[in-house]
């Protein structure tokens, strides 16, 4: 045998897709230089993956996904020529792999996300972006409106909710002003379960930074569910943690309705208005709110 010719792995990834009968798949794509042996099964809070004779030939250790379903994904060398891959779940989920024999070589684990479906499908969640029209909310440093930045965030919280299966309405897809009230009204009358309102912090003093969620006052679900979503913006956003706390002006949707309002970042910081121009925090804050939602889904049913 040749030194140094086993099998490298040199790659990891995984990502959020569709399969090809329809089902949502979180899928992890192990890449190496050629097929090894392995064994691939369920184990306590996740799924493992032995290889034998291969190598690792990327940084070992722990790869933070939270996608809802996948929480993380730790490779490392574990013997001369064994590599353990353990992916640690939220959530049961069934799957299934497939290996390829191209350059490079891909073993890809589909873990099907549909406990995550049953969980939000049918769900009413009004996600209503702050402001509009007039209305221009915070303006950054570089001045970036919160009423436009609020936008695609809501879309993409929009996009991923409908795939849950959840029913989803906005409280504006354009830029319109609307009071407080009528984004209260539309959540009543839709009976909604949960009212998720999409703002950014904005403050005199611009070293201020970082997230916060904000619930509707004296009502513990809310409170529970604004503690998740912190909890899940902070993971996916790696922003400073300014916490929970009431929010008045949510105290008019009662009736049971879940209501929070997520201030994903500070604006007037001019680091973070850079940051909020970006695709990655636009998607990244959806997923977290997500998240929230789904962790609170689990944890009370
Ligand atoms: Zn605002």
């Amino acid at each position: 045998m040749l030194l140094g010719n086993r099998p490298r792995i040199t790659n990891l990834w995984s990502k959020v897709v569709d399969g090809e009968s329809g089902e949502w798949l979180s899928r992890m794509v192990v890449e190496s230089t050629r097929p090894y042996e392995y064994t691939l099964k369920e184990v306590s809070g996740g799924v493992l993956l032995e290889c034998s004779g291969a190598e690792v030939n990327m940084p070992e250790g722990k790869l933070e996904v939270n996608d809802g379903l996948l929480r993380d994904i730790n490779v490392e060398q574990t013997g001369h020529d064994t590599v353990r891959v353990q992916m640690s779940l939220e959530h049961p989920a069934v799957f299934n792999h497939a290996v390829y024999q191209d350059f490079p070589a891909k073993l890809v684990v589909s873990l099907d996300r549909s406990f995550i479906t049953g969980l939000l499908s049918g769900k009413r969640i009004v996600v209503d972006a702050g402001h509009g029209g007039k209305d221009f909310g915070g303006r950054g440093p570089v001045s970036l409106l919160e009423k436009n930045v609020v936008m695609p965030i809501a879309s993409n919280l929009e996009k991923i909710l409908k795939r849950t299966g959840a029913e989803v309405t906005l409280t504006r897809s354009d830029d319109v002003d609307i009071s407080g009230e009528e984004r209260a009204a539309l959540a009543l009358n839709v009976n909604a379960d949960a009212y998720i309102s999409i703002h950014t912090n904005a403050s005199a003093d611009s070293s201020v930074e970082g997230a916060a969620t904000l619930f509707s006052p004296h009502d513990n679900n809310s409170e529970k569910l604004a503690l998740y979503i912190q909890e899940e913006i902070i993971k996916k956003l790696k922003v400073r943690d300014r916490g929970t706390a009431a929010q008045p002006g949510l105290a008019g949707i009662d009736k049971g309705i879940l209501a929070v309002e997520v201030e994903v970042v500070t604006i007037t910081n001019i680091v973070e208005e850079v940051f909020l121009r970006g695709l990655t925090i636009q998607e990244r804050a959806a997923e977290g709110i997500v998240n929230g939602l789904i962790k609170y889904f689990a944890l009370t049913g």
